[in-house]
């Protein structure tokens, strides 16, 4: 249950409902922060039942926590919505479907390996040509919306993207600034390899040795934020044991959802005392990249782009960890390229985690927003921080048949400093 002197510190002002993506789409007060923690205090007092609408309000909640940086009176909806989630998963019966589909997720989502045995599956699909039958043949649309939104966003992985392995440890290029760990993620080892391997490279250019922990999973932040709440503990706990065997002086992390979760290990392990304790000295070490970076005196030279670059704020970097200097002044630092704002820059784009995945029809809403405010600035790249927002916003963008590409803004710095196209 949320936390009552929590949900007693909103005032019901409203001044979050303009900053809500869910408010936008559809103007319903239930849909918005204040009316989800006037559903919370209901359903606290006994008011309302734990019924299947009042579970959808809370479902179609992204998570985005731009209503956490829109909040004059700092009212936590990051933990009470992550509470009111895990009571939710606790409490409720979903239909049979939903249950076998959130189950399918978790049983791969998670585990780097079995992704790897899905991208396999995934290559073949599109290499046997199944892909471009059940397109050309319209049979795709029989699939189950859920299904086909789950196939629309699955990037197609080449045969060198599915076989990258990253090395254990990365020499620093002359003497040794930081020696620091990198989590290579979940979706972001499988799905973006290249961004891992930009990373160990700026990383190494910029003085840093980088240990790249062998049989270090998944750090907990999609189970945690989907409300699996003893997943994502027992995930946690795995990793800070991991990750406390490492003389290290920073957790490196390059995708936002990670890193917001990360800093925020020891309120999710907060009811034993040792692992809070735990959490703790590691989470003060969590740093996203471009937060590290920013820290360093640049050191290695940068290569002129001649890009115009559009910069998304992953809302788990932006509003989460409160990082949104650090990723532009690391791009502006690069001659000849051009950084452009979005209009309506701190909505989110509708990946949310696995939100794009359970709540397809606002995701696609959300994401087509997006997806026109990025073509209306007329970038040549767009840049995002997190895996899921770049695999939800390509997806958008490649509905409307753009040609906008996209990328981490640790590549656009690594081909900067290679001197490579990207
Ligand atoms: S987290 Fe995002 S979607 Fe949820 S209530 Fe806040 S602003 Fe709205
Ligand atoms: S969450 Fe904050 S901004 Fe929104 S109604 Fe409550 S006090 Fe006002």
């Amino acid at each position: 249950m949320a936390d009552r002197k929590l949900i007693d510190e909103c005032v019901h002002c409203g001044f979050c409902l303009p900053a809500c993506p869910t408010y936008q789409s559809w103007g319903q007060e239930m849909d918005s922060p204040r009316g989800r923690i006037y559903l919370m205090k209901a359903q606290g007092e006994g008011r309302v039942p734990l019924s299947n609408t009042l579970v959808q309000h809370f479902d179609r909640c992204l998570g985005c926590l731009a209503c956490v940086s829109a909040c004059p009176s700092g009212v936590q909806y990051d933990v009470l919505i992550e509470q009111t989630r895990a009571e939710v998963d606790r409490q409720h019966q979903r239909p049979l479907g939903e249950r076998l589909f959130r189950a399918l997720l978790f049983a791969l989502l998670p585990y780097p390996a079995r992704l790897r045995v899905l991208g396999l599956l995934h290559w073949l699909y599109v290499a046997l040509g199944v892909r471009g039958l059940l397109h050309r043949t319209g049979l795709i649309q029989r699939l189950p919306e859920r299904l086909r939104q789950l196939e629309a966003l699955a990037p197609p992985l080449s045969w060198g993207q599915l076989r990258t392995r990253l090395p254990s440890l990365s020499a620093a290029r002359g003497a040794v600034r930081r020696r620091v760990a990198l989590l290579p993620g979940c979706v972001q080892r499988v799905y973006f390899p290249g961004v891992n391997q930009a990373t160990l490279r700026v990383l190494a250019a910029e003085g840093c040795e980088v240990v790249v922990p062998e049989g270090l999973g998944c750090c907990g932040a999609l189970s945690l934020h989907a409300g699996r709440e003893a997943e994502a503990q027992r995930l946690a706990r795995a990793a800070i044991a991991r990750l406390e065997r490492e003389q290290v002086s920073a957790i490196v992390v390059n995708a936002a959802g990670c890193g917001s979760a990360m800093k925020h290990w020891s309120r999710l392990v907060a009811d034993d005392p040792e692992w809070r304790a735990r959490a703790q000295r590691l989470e003060a070490k969590v740093k996203d990249v471009s937060e590290l970076l920013a820290e360093l005196e640049p050191m290695a030279p940068r290569k002129p782009l001649q890009l115009r670059v559009a910069y998304h704020d992953a809302c788990h970097l932006s509003h989460g960890q409160k990082v949104r200097a650090q990723p532009r002044t690391l791009l502006k630092s690069i001659p000849g390229l051009e950084l452009v704002e979005l209009p309506d820059g701190d909505q989110c784009c509708g990946s949310a985690g696995v939100y794009n995945l359970l709540q397809p029809r606002s995701a696609q809403l959300i994401g087509k927003r997006k997806a026109d405010n990025v073509r209306s600035v007329a970038p040549d790249l767009l840049v995002s921080a997190n895996p899921g927002c770049t695999l939800q916003i390509q997806s958008q963008l490649g509905a409307a048949g753009g040609s906008i590409r996209t990328a981490h803004p640790i590549e656009v710095l690594d081909a900067s400093i290679r001197g490579s196209q990207l």
